[in-house]
């Protein structure tokens, strides 16, 4: 390399490709052989050294390389997903009390099915007794159902 390259104002271009290892064998031997003997450009190749040591050392944390793909991904899953599952997820103070409500229906829809008694004509003293304890036995499965729900909520 006759010419300084820092007169020809190519010395940046041509240390940045020395620095990066793209020159070719021959631009690199006579570069470093101009180097010998040229006190600015190896001032400059030290520069541009340091700055390729300094990046070479520096690695990326291995758990923030995909961090923001997995972040997105999760936010992008809980969008996707339905309405009444977001719903369900959000709110579950609803939830015990629907069971409780279902119990009691069938319950009592149960009871109104049986309360006409088809029997065949039984006596007549009998007969209002057989209601009555139908009506409690029925409403103390009503209340046991609603201290169930109310006592643990959290059971279903
Ligand atoms: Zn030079």
């Amino acid at each position: 390399m006759e010419r300084c390259p820092l007169e020809n104002g190519n010395a940046a271009e041509l240390v940045l490709a020395y620095g990066a290892r793209t020159l070719d064998a021959d631009q690199q031997v006579a570069f470093e052989r101009h180097m010998l003997s040229c006190a600015g450009c190896r001032e400059l190749a030290a520069a541009q050294q340091a700055v390729w040591s300094a990046l070479d050392s520096w690695t990326p944390e291995p758990i923030s390389s995909n961090f923001d793909e997995k972040l997105y991904q999760r936010i992008l899953l809980e969008e996707q997903r339905p309405w009444w599952q977001r719903l369900l997820r959000a709110d579950w103070s609803l939830r015990p009390a629907m069971p409780v409500a279902a119990a009691c229906g069938v319950l009592i829809a149960a009871f109104l099915l049986r309360s006409p008694e088809p029997a065949p004509a039984p006596p007549s003293s009998s007969q209002p007794k057989l209601r009555i304890e139908q009506v409690e036995r029925a409403l103390d499965d009503i209340d046991m159902l609603k201290q169930l729900g109310v006592e643990s909520p959290s059971r279903i």
